[in-house]
């Protein structure tokens, strides 16, 4: 198809609202046109000029399987011709359905039960919301209603959803977040911890804090605790040693629900499957959205584990009909594409890729990185992986914000034909490419990578900032 460039970049400015952009330097032109994204193969995108990218960030950590895959857009127009639509309500369902669901079940972590189905995490999670509410009130605890998430956690932008989102740019001037939700310290090792203090102490004391949290606001009013078993968005920060362990000791003694939110970590990212295996979390409720189809259909899952489904049925002669679905609850379409990619996703056997390709990946970017001088820490598992720059190493301090070093980096990199992304929460690099990278690819990606960072690490230094 050809396109008009001129023409696509002048009708976007005058008509999207695009999420994370500065709207008044995007609408006078200041930040340029838009990138026009046309195609895309493997790790790499391709944009209306006709610049290869590589996609270090596969999306937004989503296109597990890669670009281009021909059996999943296979599955998805055999679908759309077969049978296009029918809703899930009211006992209706499709094959496609059905047997993704079984799958699913199946694939979880811990004793799962039922699967309800949307089109977002955020959604997904606002439905985990709904379920712990509604779980408590008919198991008769109608007081044990607040739901504990963590600073720098992310679990979407909806109204409940971005109330558990602990970042405070996500509530400023959104009147968020609601009263029921609760934040609590970010398991952030390199940030958090006190000196000297060891991983496992440092685990353990977010453990007592959240027991402390929990007694403060009494545990008949808590109702669950929902969390990244990876920090994805908060800096893509594995949890310190000892963390689930102990969080989930917690959890127990007050009959708190946990919910994995699996959305960046479902599906291989960290090497397992599901990061609760990675971490041996035993999660009650699981959300999952991107990897789900790598993004080449919205569908998202929450997955409900026999404690709270058994419940739920229990109550359904009190209650009635389960009260909660969207038009596209289970879409088919949605539906054959994750069946299609969670096809590749066992035959390519993309955790172990993961797994074995990830591990070369966290070993480049600590031999590349972690002595730079302007380097604090580099951290991952599996494919994804971050490099947080500070200005001064042994003081632990940041760089001057107005400085803009994460974002300088991350453009030094697209301008060299990378994309990773630069992160809220300081000077962060991050990167999740898909599943399917090679160990080749990923010497490309960190060369790249290296060739930014040190340029703007001259820049600092010839201006004195370094
Ligand atoms: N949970 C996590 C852990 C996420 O990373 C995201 C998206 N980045 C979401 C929830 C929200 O998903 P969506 O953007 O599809 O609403």
């Amino acid at each position: 198809m050809t396109i008009n460039i001129k023409e696509i970049c002048e009708k976007d400015r005058n008509t999207v609202l695009h999420p994370f952009t500065q709207l008044k330097d995007f609408a006078s032109g200041k930040l340029g046109d838009p990138t026009i994204v046309e195609t895309g193969k493997g790790i790499r995108i391709q944009d209306a000029f006709g610049n290869h990218l590589i996609d270090g960030f596969a999306g937004l950590y989503c296109v597990n399987v890669g670009y281009g895959r021909t059996e999943v857009a296979e599955a998805i127009s055999r679908q759309a011709y077969r049978l296009a639509y029918y809703h899930s309500y009211a006992a209706h369902t499709t094959d496609q359905l059905a047997i993704l669901s079984d799958r699913l079940v199946k694939m979880a972590p811990g004793k799962m039960s039922k699967v309800f189905y949307g089109m977002s995490g955020s959604d997904a999670n606002e439905t985990q919301a709904k379920l712990v509410w509604y779980y408590n009130n008919l198991r008769g605890k109608p007081t044990k209603k607040k739901i504990i998430s963590r600073e720098r956690g992310y679990h979407g932008c909806s109204v409940v959803s971005g109330s558990m989102t602990g970042m405070s740019f996500y509530h400023d001037h959104m009147d968020l977040p609601l009263p029921h939700i609760v934040h609590t310290g970010a398991p952030h090792h390199y940030w958090g911890a006190n000196a000297n203090e060891t991983e496992r102490e440092f685990a353990a004391r977010r453990a007592a804090e959240l027991d402390q949290l929990i007694e403060e606001l009494g545990p008949d009013n808590v109702g669950a605790f929902i969390a990244e078993p990876v920090l994805g968005t908060g800096g893509i920060t594995p949890p310190p040693e000892g963390y689930w362990e102990a969080i989930q000791a917690v959890l127990k003694k007050h009959d708190v629900l946990l919910i994995a939110d699996e959305v960046i970590t479902g599906f291989g990212r960290t090497g397992s499957m599901f990061g609760s295996q990675h971490y041996g979390i035993e999660p009650d409720l699981i959300t999952v959205a991107k990897g789900l189809t790598s993004a080449y259909f919205p569908l998202s899952a929450s997955i409900v584990g026999e404690k709270v489904y058994n419940v739920l049925e229990e109550g359904a002669d009190r209650v009635g009909a389960f009260s909660h679905g969207y038009t596209y609850s289970g879409h088919p379409i949605g539906a054959a594409a994750a069946n299609a990619v969670l096809d590749i996703v066992e035959k390519e056997d993309l955790p172990g890729n993961a797994k074995e390709v990830g591990a070369y990946f966290q070993k480049q970017l600590k031999e590349k990185f972690a002595q730079l001088p302007i380097v604090g820490e580099v951290r991952g598992v599996g494919l994804m992986g971050a490099i947080e720059f500070v200005g001064d190493r042994e003081g632990k301090k940041r760089f001057d914000p107005a400085l803009k070093v994460g974002a300088r980096i991350s453009k030094a990199a697209r301008d060299r034909g990378l994309i990773a992304r630069a992160m809220p929460h300081g000077d962060i690099l991050g990167f999740a490419p898909p599943l399917v990278t090679t160990k080749d690819e990923v010497d490309e990606i960190v060369a790249i990578a290296e060739s930014a960072v040190k340029s703007v690490m001259d820049e600092l230094i010839v201006a004195g900032q370094k």
